[in-house]
């Protein structure tokens, strides 16, 4: 029996660490004699000194106590709720260096996990933005009330108390005013904003959705309960202060949960619609709607999976983890037929409308698990040429990757948002006969530690 290995570190142990890299969550990671510690708010390259608060068999974490040595790429952080929010991880690091540390996080995971050789595969620097703030087209803010107005923010950490918030640097300035005027209005007409303890008041959510090409702007209001005292007076006053508002909605949440939506929507004012392109498909955005909340990184990620795709015209495509369709719609362009599957019915009806809307006959959705769906085209006869999966942070079923590499497509690209798991599906798909030939990281979420891969592999021999 291997001896259990000893463990360096206690509880409330103060030690100094080198900080050599990031985890997926945007911690610092060091090594304290062999044993990997966790530090909140530590760059790589630092030198800190940290207290021990939780040790564990594998791995301790530690408290951020001082910096001994600063790295060169650490920045003040431009947002003054940086800390108490939690929405961004990565503001004390340089975007420059951001960029480098998700290269670096997928070439790890490529080297460790799917045992890739990188002096074969090429791992690009990633594709960031020219200005990485005001990126969010969405905003979901809970609404509170306190003495003299409401408040609308997010939850302080750990807690349901709603902490406010005037404004989000990776929110587009329009949504940031939008939520402050709701909440004016509201107030000034005596609307109470929801209370959890008790589950009283009405206004739960405020949503606000906002279409970067089209200018277009949705307000959603959630409301526990369906009336809503002096409405009209509600929604003349915030048509007066939207002259670009296209739809106002309310949703109609009862339900003592966390989750933001309710099952019914109404339309207030105007349209159920919002309409937003992404290059150049229109997309049809209502309240309940999946839709990408960077439009221009996304459309950047979609022009590289249509670019390593390399169609020409003559190919049966398919498109697993379609969502509302939009690299299906995107690849239709270029292809003979698209096949798209997802689990979601209301995003593939939403997958139907926008394929209507832009005139393009040659796709066709199915609802279903594309684990079961794919494996049932096969069974068909079904025989693509090219393969697009964008799964969701789970990566894909085994069973979907055993029937990918039993249809042997000549090409396969992998759409991924954790590289951890895109790793390990790309060990499996190796080992099945396609050779992983380049990744290329997108930086959708700018300032937080997410970082989205497009990798593309072929078929061997
Ligand atoms: N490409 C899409 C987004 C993909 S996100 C777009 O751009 O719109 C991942 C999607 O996978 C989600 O829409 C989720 O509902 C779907 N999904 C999750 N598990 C699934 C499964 N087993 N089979 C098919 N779809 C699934």
């Amino acid at each position: 029996m291997k001896a259990e290995k000893m463990i360096p570190v206690r509880k409330n142990d103060y030690i100094e660490l080198h900080i050599d890299g990031l985890t997926h969550e945007g911690m610092g990671v060091g090594k304290h004699e062999g044993f990997t510690i966790f530090v909140k708010d530590a760059l790589p390259q630092e030198q800190v000194k940290v207290k021990i608060i939780l040790v564990k068999k594998n791995f301790a974490v530690g408290r951020l106590l001082e910096i001994i040595k600063e790295s060169e790429h650490r920045v003040e952080p431009s947002c003054t709720i940086f800390q108490q929010c939690g929405g961004c991880q990565l503001q004390h690091l340089s975007y420059e260096e951001q960029l480098k540390q998700k290269q670096q996080q997928v070439a790890d995971n490529m080297k460790r996990i799917a045992g890739l050789d990188l002096e074969k595969v090429m791992i690009h620097p990633t594709l960031g933005m020219e200005n990485p703030w005001r990126y969010r087209n969405k905003a979901q803010v809970p609404i509170g009330e306190q003495e003299g107005g409401l408040v609308g923010g997010f939850y302080k950490q750990g807690t349901h108390e709603i902490i406010e918030m005037k404004e989000c640097l990776i929110q587009h300035e329009q949504n940031d005013q939008a939520v402050q005027k709701v909440k004016e209005i509201a107030y000034r007409l005596g609307l109470r904003a929801y209370q959890e303890e008790g589950h009283q008041g009405l206004l739960r959510h405020v949503v606000i959705k906002y279409g970067f090409s089209s200018g277009e702007v949705m307000i959603v209001l959630v409301t526990n309960g369906d009336e809503i005292p002096r409405q009209e007076e509600l929604v003349q006053g915030i048509r007066e202060e939207f002259p670009q508002l296209k739809s106002l909605v309310q949703n109609i949440n009862t339900k003592k949960t966390n989750v933001i939506f309710g099952a019914e929507t109404k339309v207030l004012w105007g349209e159920e619609y919002i309409y937003d392109s992404i290059g150049d498909i229109q997309f049809a955005i209502s309240a309940r709607s999946f839709y990408q909340v960077n439009p221009v990184q996304t459309k950047v990620l979609y022009d590289k999976a249509l670019d390593y795709a390399d169609l020409t015209g003559n190919e049966i495509v398919i498109d697993a983890y379609c969502g509302i369709g939009t690299i299906s719609l995107f690849l239709a362009q270029k292809a003979k037929k698209v096949l798209g599957v997802e689990i979601v019915p209301e995003a593939i009806a939403d997958a139907k409308r926008n394929a209507k809307l832009n005139g393009i006959e040659n796709v066709e959705f199915a609802v279903g698990e594309a684990e079961k769906v794919i494996p049932w085209w096969k069974a068909q006869g079904l025989a693509p040429d090219v393969i697009v999966v964008d799964p969701p942070r789970k990566g894909c079923d085994i069973a979907l990757l055993e029937t990918m590499i039993e249809m042997k497509p000549q090409r396969i690209v992998y759409v991924s948002c954790n590289p951890s798991t895109l790793a390990r599906d790309l060990k499996v798909l190796e080992q099945g006969g396609f050779e992983t030939k380049e990744i290329q990281p997108v930086d959708m979420f700018p300032h937080t530690s997410h970082v989205e891969c497009c990798s593309l592999l072929v078929r061997k021999g």
